[in-house]
């Protein structure tokens, strides 16, 4: 079990979760780094059922290079990404890891999407890696 709480630069939305976290990665994709502006999404998946929003994020949807429909949810106001979610994984929400007030609860076990990460992005060779999505 983990108590996880965060919110956006703003505060209009906050979240608190309490569940397990069986994916935490780090995603090199393309699509990670154009939704996020940073070099790549730290993330921390978890049921959607475990997660209580404060507030109500924006959401815009877009196809991955799998075909499957991905939700980013933001902020309206301030802008920050909050949450990601795949057709392919329902009832999983990915949290924003960069979010969350308890950062030692972030520990990522992978990287995937390698193959498009930035030059400057320097990799944990202790984590598996992946040059695109595993499974
Ligand atoms: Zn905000
Ligand atoms: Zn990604």
């Amino acid at each position: 079990m983990t108590k996880l709480t965060g919110k956006c630069l703003c505060g209009e939305i906050s979240f608190a979760a309490d569940g397990d976290v069986p994916v935490m990665a780090n995603c090199h994709c393309t699509d990670c780094r154009q939704s996020t502006g940073s070099a790549f999404a730290a993330l921390m998946f978890m049921k959607e059922s475990d997660v209580t929003v404060t507030g109500t994020p924006k959401t815009f949807q877009h196809a991955s290079d799998a075909g499957t429909t991905m939700t980013k949810h933001f902020c309206g106001t301030c802008g920050t990404p909050l949450f990601t979610q795949n057709s392919a994984r329902a009832g999983m929400l990915g949290l924003r890891a960069g979010l969350i007030n308890e950062q030692a609860e972030f520990a990522p076990k992978v990287n995937v999407y390698t193959s498009s990460k930035m030059n400057a992005t320097a990799l944990d060779g202790a984590l598996a890696a992946f040059e695109k999505m595993p499974g």
